[in-house]
């Protein structure tokens, strides 16, 4: 693979230097085929797709009725002491082999018995953080530090997915998750420069359907607790039991502005007039989003939501605009918290 990318794969700009990039011109048979020609036989098929969502677990039961174990670590990273620990466990079951999972996790298969590991880090597992600044020039932030001041409570408990990356390019599988966050710096909403994310909704990931989408451009750091907070709680209005479910049937049947709006209208609620009377849209497509939302907004007999409203009647070039505008300002600037 890395000889038909030396050979084929585009170079010349390093922000496009990737696998992906290439599989994009070349499509993944011609790859496929160019790999069978390289190694001389024919390639195996991918098989049967047997991949079932489960929740994040230290303790995993195996078909042969002996244990895995999901050892934890600081979002990929791994102490002498705990490595210490793993291998000692290791020799004690005569076990030759560990996996590490592409949530930045160990996994040591076929324990006889379940196992307590003492050193293992304590963190939600269901965040993946990139490398960061500390490891990576195109890292704005030092994503792993950042992602364990969020507050991930309400997530662990919902299992709701969060991916934290540093730049686009994203190595924490931010458009593969729940919330999708991405490390930026913006002067939005402050006279200084602040640090904040980008922040992506509506995955279908587990069968790899869909990718999130951009939904808000800037989320400075200050807010985001709030704000996933926010998610968490609206989720759980909606009464559906899976994030990935309430993408599929709610949110992906809106546009992007109608769900910024959308969520800035709940958050705007929530902590600027003190209501949690949330509003959750129906999971139904709307062939004019913004007159949805106005009569939602004009029929909730607060004088507030009618205000809101006018703001969707502008006529603007882009839809939602001036409601977005005015809300992110309501919502973020270093003003409104005063
Ligand atoms: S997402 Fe960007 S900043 Fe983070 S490790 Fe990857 S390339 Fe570096």
């Amino acid at each position: 693979m890395a000889e038909i990318y030396r050979r084929e794969g585009p170079r010349a700009s390093r922000s496009r230097a990737r696998l992906f990039h290439m599989l994009e011109t070349l499509g993944t048979d011609t790859f496929r085929s160019k790999i069978a020609e390289r190694v001389g036989t024919a390639l195996p098929t991918a098989g049967e797709l047997r991949i079932e969502k489960a929740p994040p677990a230290s303790e995993i039961p195996l078909k042969n009725g002996r244990f895995a174990h999901r050892y934890t670590t600081a979002f990929g990273e791994l102490s002498f002491r705990q490595l210490t620990e793993i291998l000692a466990l290791c020799k004690e079951y005569d076990i030759g082999e560990l996996r590490i999972g592409c949530d930045q996790n160990l996994y040591i298969p076929d324990l006889p018995e379940k196992v307590a590991f003492t050193q293992s880090t304590e963190r939600y597992g269901g965040i993946l953080a990139c490398a960061g600044s500390k490891y990576c020039v195109y890292s704005l932030m030092d994503t792993k530090k950042e992602s364990e001041t969020l507050a991930l409570e309400k997530c662990k408990r919902l299992e709701i997915t969060v991916g934290f990356s540093g730049c686009l390019k994203g190595c924490a599988r931010h458009a593969f998750s729940d919330i999708g966050l991405v490390g930026i710096r913006t002067k939005l909403f402050a006279e200084e420069v602040e640090r904040g994310v980008r922040l992506y909704l509506g995955a279908e990931y587990t069968h790899g359907k869909r990718a999130g989408r951009l939904i808000l451009y800037s989320v400075p750091m200050r807010h985001l607790n709030a704000m996933i907070d926010l998610i968490a709680d609206l989720f759980t209005t909606s009464g559906y039991e899976d994030f990935e479910d309430f993408s599929k049937e709610v949110l992906n049947r809106y546009s992007e502005p109608a769900l910024a709006f959308w969520l800035l209208l709940n958050f705007h609620r929530r902590h600027h007039l003190n209501r949690n009377d949330f509003v959750i849209p129906e999971p139904a497509e709307h062939e004019d989003e913004k007159a949805y939302f106005i009569h939602l907004l004009e029929n909730s007999g607060s004088e507030e939501d009618k205000d809101i409203a006018e703001y969707l009647r502008c006529q603007e070039a882009f839809p939602f605009r001036e409601a977005i505008i005015f809300l992110e300002r309501a919502c973020f600037a270093v003003s409104a918290d005063r």
